[in-house]
C-alpha cells in the first residue's frame, strides 16, 4: 500500500550523518514512520544497532546502505534494501568502496591548503565517526566551523564540487556490481535520488536501461533530495522502466537536513512501492 509512512534513506554517525543509530531510531518513531531503514555510505556497521533499536521501539526496519558508484563519469548512489547484513559478497564489495576514502580525504587537504585553507584533513576528522568513511560532508563541517563558509551547502557550491578548489575526481563501484551485492545478499537495488545527478538526458536513460538490464527494482520518487516539481518526472519514469517507487528524507542532521525523518508525501497511488517486493524482509 502506498499511504505507509516508510522512510527508507537516512544516514547516522556510522557514515556522515550526526546522529547515532539509536537516536535516528528514537527520531523516526517520534516521527511517526511505520517503517524506517538505515543508509549509511558504504557501510553496512550501523545495521545491527539500528534494528535492535527500531525493534525495542516497535518500529518495522527493513536493512540498508547507500552505495557509492561511478556512471557515465558521474557519481551516482545506489540504494540496497532488505539484505542480509552479514553476507560475505557484500561486506567486501562495500569494503572495497570505501578503501579509496583516505586517501581522496589527503588529496582533498592537500588542495584546499593551496587554496588557503590549511588543516582540513585533521579538522574533518574531528567530525569523523568510522575512520573507514571520511566524506565530503566531514570537510564541509569543518569549513563552516572554521568560519570559511555559514553552511555546508555554501562549503560544495564553493569547494567541494567538481571544477571547485577542494574537489577530487574518484571512481566509485560499477554500477552491476553495486546491485550485483545487493542482489546476492537478498536484497532490492533502488536509484537514488536520481534528479541529482548531472546527466544529459540521453545517459539518463542509459542509467536506468543499464540498471535494469543488471537486475535493479527500484527508484526513489519522493526524497529529500528531490524538489516537489521532481517527483512526478521520476513517477513517470518508474512506470516507464517498471521499477518500483521509494521514498526515504535523506536525513543527516538536525541542523543541516532540510527534510526530518518522515516528513515526505505518501507516494502516489499508481506506483509500486518497493516495500511491498521485500515485504518478507521486513523485521
Ligand atoms: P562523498 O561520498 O564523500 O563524496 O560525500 C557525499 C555526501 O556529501 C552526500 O552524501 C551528501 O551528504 C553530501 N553532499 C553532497 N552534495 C551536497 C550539497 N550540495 N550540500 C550539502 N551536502 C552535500
Ligand atoms: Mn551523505
Ligand atoms: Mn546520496
Ligand atoms: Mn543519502
Amino acid at each position: 500500500m502506498s499511504i505507509l509512512n516508510a522512510d527508507l534513506h537516512c544516514h547516522s554517525t556510522v557514515s556522515d550523518g550526526t546522529l547515532t543509530p539509536e537516536a535516528l531510531a528514537a527520531r523516526a518513531h517520534a516521527n511517526g514512520v511505520e517503517l524506517w531503514a538505515l543508509t549509511d555510505h558504504d557501510e553496512v556497521g550501523g545495521q545491527h544497532r539500528a534494528r535492535a533499536a527500531a525493534q525495542a521501539l516497535g518500529l518495522r526496519y527493513l536493512t540498508g546502505v547507500e552505495v557509492s558508484v561511478t556512471f557515465a563519469s558521474v557519481t551516482v548512489h545506489i540504494v540496497g534494501l532488505g539484505f542480509d547484513p552479514d553476507h560475505p559478497a557484500l561486506l567486501q564489495g562495500l569494503a572495497a568502496t570505501r578503501g579509496g576514502r583516505g586517501e581522496r580525504a589527503q588529496e582533498m587537504s592537500e588542495q584546499l591548503a593551496k587554496a588557503g585553507i590549511p588543516g582540513a584533513y585533521e579538522g574533518a576528522l574531528k567530525y569523523v565517526g568510522n575512520p573507514e568513511l571520511i566524506s565530503r560532508t566531514h570537510f564541509a563541517r569543518f569549513l563552516v566551523e572554521s568560519g570559511v563558509c555559514r553552511e555546508t551547502n555554501e562549503v560544495f557550491r564553493k569547494y567541494l564540487t567538481e571544477g571547485k578548489p577542494g574537489f577530487v575526481p574518484h571512481r566509485w563501484a560499477r554500477l552491476g556490481d553495486a546491485v550485483r551485492w545487493i542482489r546476492e545478499a537478498g536484497g532490492v537495488a533502488v536509484i537514488a535520488h536520481p534528479a541529482r545527478y548531472s546527466h544529459s538526458a540521453t545517459q539518463e536513460y542509459a542509467l536506468f536501461s543499464e540498471f535494469k538490464e543488471h537486475g535493479g527494482q527500484g527508484v526513489e520518487v519522493v526524497t529529500g533530495s528531490h524538489a516537489p516539481s521532481e517527483y512526478g518526472k521520476y513517477a513517470d519514469l518508474a512506470i516507464e522502466f517498471g521499477l518500483a517507487a521509494s521514498r526515504g528524507s535523506d536525513f543527516h542532521s538536525p541542523d543541516e537536513s532540510h527534510t526530518d525523518l518522515g516528513a515526505l508525501p505518501y507516494l502516489e497511488g499508481r506506483l509500486t512501492p518497493v516495500w511491498e517486493l521485500i515485504a518478507d524482509r521486513v523485521q
